[in-house]
């Protein structure tokens, strides 16, 4: 996955530090290496890169991670396609 990029500071990723238990699900699971283990707490290392796909939200142990799939990348390029439209330069997945 690496090279491909989403649009810059719009992702809806967050990350609720306090409840991080520190079990690295997220780093292991994210196809973009969004996330870095960091003194036994996850933190965002580039959330630029975060094609909101759902997957470290949804298995996160402590539901310390929200995102919303479906309203960022893919949806973009969709809608754009359908409307005959192109995508802004140096986009995206
Ligand atoms: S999956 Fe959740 S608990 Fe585990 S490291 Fe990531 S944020 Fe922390
Ligand atoms: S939503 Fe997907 S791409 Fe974004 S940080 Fe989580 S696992 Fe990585």
């Amino acid at each position: 996955m690496k090279g491909l990029r989403y649009i810059e500071n719009v992702a809806s990723l967050t990350l609720d530090k306090d409840r991080c238990v520190g079990c690295s699900t997220c780093v292991t699971v994210c196809p973009h290496r969004v996330f870095q283990l960091q003194e036994s707490k996850a933190v965002m290392v580039d959330k630029n890169g975060c094609m909101e796909c759902g997957a470290c939200a949804v298995n996160c142990p402590v539901d310390a991670i929200r995102v919303d799939p479906g309203v960022g990348c893919a949806s973009l390029i969709i809608n754009r396609w359908l409307k005959g439209k192109n995508l802004p330069s140096g986009s995206c997945c």
